[in-house]
């Protein structure tokens, strides 16, 4: 049966508690135990998959197609643990599940409400693996304070009382505020923070304080006293100039030893933290530097693509050397000069997205890396991109373009011939799924893991050193396996297919150094101690290219 360990937040948001639970999780495994992350989100959608990435970060897709908060990302990139469906849920998902049991009478005749009905949904979601696991971690999104917040906060304290005395501990991640004039770290934020977990009934054994400096131990005993917590509980957490050196700083200042005493775990494993030293090594002392342009859409929030970021930071861990990431907005490609401004790249990225906006500057992209033999990488919308490129300049169908930008294109009066076109009916195990582009929005997509099966002898298959993969997808729209022929006629390989060989998954240009468009997003599943293989050649093509200009 597992311990529980919730993390809570207080003082203000991003701080940072998803990678620290992360981290935490990794120590654990360290010590040797298993692990398993989830996330509780308060806020009302049903999941974030209807969010914009400006406002929320990217979605994170898992293998059995949950549309999920880039924590998870975090999560799976820290303990190599790939998370499931029932890892992250949402007050709305809490209410929708609550509403369609009052629906169906499942609560024969009674009044429905946050108490019992909505906190025990939540614990029964918390529940859910607990034999699986020796620690399950489970951090709640948002603060301390927030109104939406309330129902999980009662809810993990009901919990605490239901398991066995000293199954659960409570982690709080707070904020230490440097004031320059008076050259302190303030702890009243803090305390307020603590008094306020402590008015809803949940005491923190571990307080975990984001501070710019160390913590004088002048502030730690008042933290320890006002809050209530052992002053060797309380753990500073300073900038990293790494994410990856969290587990390494974590472990340095006592997380993981704070966490076992906190469940009188004696004596603590010792941990390996072997893996975690390699890494460190690999991004402090690299080689060399590539730079890498990344031609997308959401380029003011990198969170919106978080995952290919990491993936990147992956590919030079594996080279030995530091990816610097520039981020171009798509826009800027739909200029005439634009190819100028691709000058001096050693590999160009063109990222997943959605709508027509920035759509012919990443066609121009595609086009300058294939004319010009610089490494290209295209994801899912990327994929599709270079598709419609080789399509209009090797094909030559001029108006070579994706369903997407233009849901008429089947009619008369469409603007493009849809090489991508939007795929209503398709096969996920022994189903078939059909879909209309005028579903609604939520969870319509193709998503998860599918199957591929690679070409013997194309680079891919060389690549990943296999000929049948799974990969994630999240995506409506498809090249169409119509132009197959015709498009290998003109020096593209469809190197990837569906196992029914009906939906093209990856393409590539044999005669160039480094072009691979994927329909899927190999990134979510990289791992700074197991780099993705697309990420691994991708940034070794960019290092040779980096020996040529
Ligand atoms: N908008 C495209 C589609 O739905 C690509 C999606 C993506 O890049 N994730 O097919």
């Amino acid at each position: 049966m597992a311990r529980f360990i919730f993390i809570t937040g207080g003082v203000v948001s991003s701080l940072g508690k998803g990678l620290a639970s992360a981290a935490l999780g990794s120590l654990l495994q360290a010590r040797g135990y298993s692990v398993r992350l989830r996330k509780l989100d308060p806020y009302l959608n049903v999941d974030p998959g209807t969010m914009s990435p400006f406002e929320h970060g990217e979605v994170f897709v898992t293998d059995d197609g949950a549309e999920t908060d880039l924590d998870l990302g975090h999560y799976e990139r820290f303990t190599g643990v790939a998370a499931r469906k029932t890892d992250s849920i949402s007050s709305g998902r809490i209410y929708q599940n609550v509403l369609d049991k009052e629906r169906r009478g499942d609560y024969l005749g009674k009044t429905i409400q946050v108490i019992p009905h909505v906190t025990n949904e939540i614990k029964d979601f918390i529940r859910i693996g607990e034999d699986e696991v020796d620690f399950m971690l489970c951090e709640i999104g948002g603060t301390v304070g927030d109104i939406e917040g309330l129902p999980f906060f009662e809810a993990i304290r009901q919990f605490s009382q239901e398991k066995p005395a000293g199954d659960c501990i409570f982690i709080h991640l707070t904020l230490l505020p440097w004031i320059a004039a008076a050259g302190e770290l303030k702890t009243k934020p803090t305390q307020h923070s603590v008094k306020e977990l402590r008015s809803i009934g949940l005491a923190p054994d571990v307080l975990v304080c984001r501070a710019q400096t160390p913590i004088p131990p002048k502030e730690r005993e008042k933290l320890a006293l006002f809050c209530n917590v052992r002053p060797e509980r309380v753990i500073a957490a300073l900038d990293l100039n790494s994410i990856y050196e969290a587990p390494l700083v974590y472990h340095e200042e006592g997380l993981d030893q704070a966490v076992l005493d906190a469940f009188r775990i004696s004596p603590a494993p010792r941990p390996n933290l072997d893996k975690w030293l390699d890494v460190a090594d690999a991004v402090h002392n690299p080689d060399g530097e590539v730079r890498i342009a990344i031609v997308g859409k959401y380029t003011q929030l990198e969170d919106a693509y978080k995952s290919i970021n990491e993936a990147l930071t992956h590919g030079g861990i594996a080279n030995r050397v530091k990816v610097r990431v520039e981020w171009i907005d798509a826009e800027v490609f739909e200029a005439d000069d634009a190819p100028a401004k691709l000058e001096g790249f050693h590999g160009i990225l063109v990222p997943g997205g959605f709508g027509e906006r920035g759509t012919e500057g990443k066609i121009n992209a595609a086009r300058f890396a294939r004319e010009r033999k610089v490494p290209y990488l295209g994801i899912c919308l990327g994929m599709q991109m270079a598709v419609i490129e080789a399509a209009r300049n090797l094909l030559g169908i001029e108006n070579a373009g994706s369903q997407e930008f233009d849901h008429e294109a089947k009619g008369g009066n469409a603007r493009f011939e849809p090489v991508i076109f939007h795929m209503s009916e398709w096969v996920e195990g022994n189903r078939t799924i059909k879909r209309d582009v005028a579903d609604d929005k939520g969870g319509t997509m193709r998503l998860g893991a599918y199957d591929a099966v690679l070409t013997p002898g194309s680079r891919v298959a060389e690549i990943y050193g296999d000929t049948d993969i799974a990969e994630r997808h999240r995506h409506r729209y498809e090249v169409d396996i119509k132009y197959r022929e015709r498009l290998e006629g003109c020096g593209v390989r469809f190197s990837g297919l569906s196992p029914d060989g009906r939906l093209p998954e990856i393409m590539e240009l044999p005669d160039h150094p480094w072009f691979v468009g994927v329909q899927f997003h190999p990134e979510l599943k990289s791992k700074p101690f197991d780099p993705h293989p697309l990420f691994r050649s991708f940034v070794e093509a960019a290092v040779r290219q980096s020996r040529l200009v």
